[in-house]
C-alpha cells in the first residue's frame, strides 16, 4: 500500500479510506475507564505517528474523549504539519482539571478543525433506551452546540458500543456521520464510519501494518460480519 496523494483534510473521498482514533497523549494521571492507559501514546510517539500521517492523505484523525492532550499537545502538533483532525469530547467532562475547555475546543476549531460529541459520560451506547438514550447521546449533542455556537453534526460511539436502536436514534436527530471502532477501511460518504484506535504499543509502522491487513479480502469479510452483528443486536 503506498499512502501518497494530496493534501490534508477531513473530508473523506475515494483517496482516504483510513481513519485512526487516538485518545490520550502523555501519561493518564487519573484513568476513568478499566484499560484506558492501553490506547495512550506518548508525545515521542505521537510525533513519529503524525510524520507519517502528513505524508499519508489517505489517512484521517481523530482523538476521543477530549483530554487535556488534545489542546495542550496534539493542536500544536498537527499545526506544524499542516494536517487536520476531528475531537470528540465527552460533553460532561468538558473543563474539567483533566479534560479541555470550552475555550480549548474553540481553539480547535479556530485552527480549522472539526468537533463532535462522544456522548454525555461516555456510557455505551448499546442497549440504551429511551429517555436514557436521549439524554446520553442526543442531549450532548446539541449542548456543544449551544457551548460552541456552531452546528455539531458528527458523533463518536464511546468504547465503539452501539446498536441498531442506537443508530436509528442518531438518524432520527439528524446526526451526519457516526464513527465507530470497527477496524476496515473508510468509506467514502457513508454515515456509519469504521475507524482503528490506536495503541499504547503502535507506531507507524505498526499502524500502517494494521491498515495494510484490514484490506485483506478474508479479513473484510470476517469485520464485516462483526460489525453488521453489531447493528443487529
Ligand atoms: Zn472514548
Amino acid at each position: 500500500m503506498t499512502v501518497t496523494t494530496q493534501g490534508p483534510s477531513t473530508t473523506r473521498g475515494p483517496d482516504l479510506p483510513f481513519t485512526l482514533c487516538f485518545h490520550g497523549v502523555g501519561v493518564p494521571t487519573h484513568e476513568r475507564e478499566p484499560g484506558e492507559a492501553g490506547y495512550w501514546v506518548g508525545r515521542d510517539q505521537l510525533l513519529e505517528i503524525l510524520d507519517w500521517v502528513a505524508q499519508s492523505p489517505q489517512v484521517a484523525l481523530s482523538f476521543d474523549d477530549g483530554n487535556r492532550s488534545d489542546v495542550d499537545v496534539v493542536l500544536p502538533a498537527l499545526v506544524e504539519r499542516g494536517v487536520l483532525a476531528t475531537f470528540f469530547p465527552v460533553v460532561d467532562r468538558i473543563g474539567d482539571a483533566w479534560s479541555t475547555s470550552v475555550s480549548g475546543l474553540e481553539e480547535l476549531l479556530a485552527a480549522g478543525m472539526d468537533v463532535g460529541t462522544h456522548g454525555l459520560t461516555h456510557r455505551p451506547w448499546a442497549g440504551l433506551r429511551g429517555e436514557e438514550a436521549r439524554e446520553e447521546i442526543l442531549a450532548p449533542r446539541h449542548a456543544l452546540e449551544d457551548l460552541l455556537g456552531r452546528r455539531v453534526d458528527r458523533a463518536a460511539a464511546p468504547l465503539g458500543r452501539y446498536d441498531r436502536h442506537t443508530l436509528a436514534l442518531l438518524r432520527s436527530g439528524g446526526c451526519a456521520e457516526v464513527n465507530v471502532s470497527d477496524q476496515r477501511p473508510a468509506r467514502p460518504g457513508a454515515w456509519l464510519q469504521p475507524r482503528f484506535s490506536v495503541r499504547a504499543d503502535d507506531t507507524a509502522a505498526s499502524l500502517q501494518a494494521r491498515l495494510l491487513a484490514s484490506t485483506a479480502p478474508a479479513r473484510r469479510v470476517r469485520n464485516a460480519a462483526a460489525s453488521l452483528v453489531k447493528r443487529l443486536r
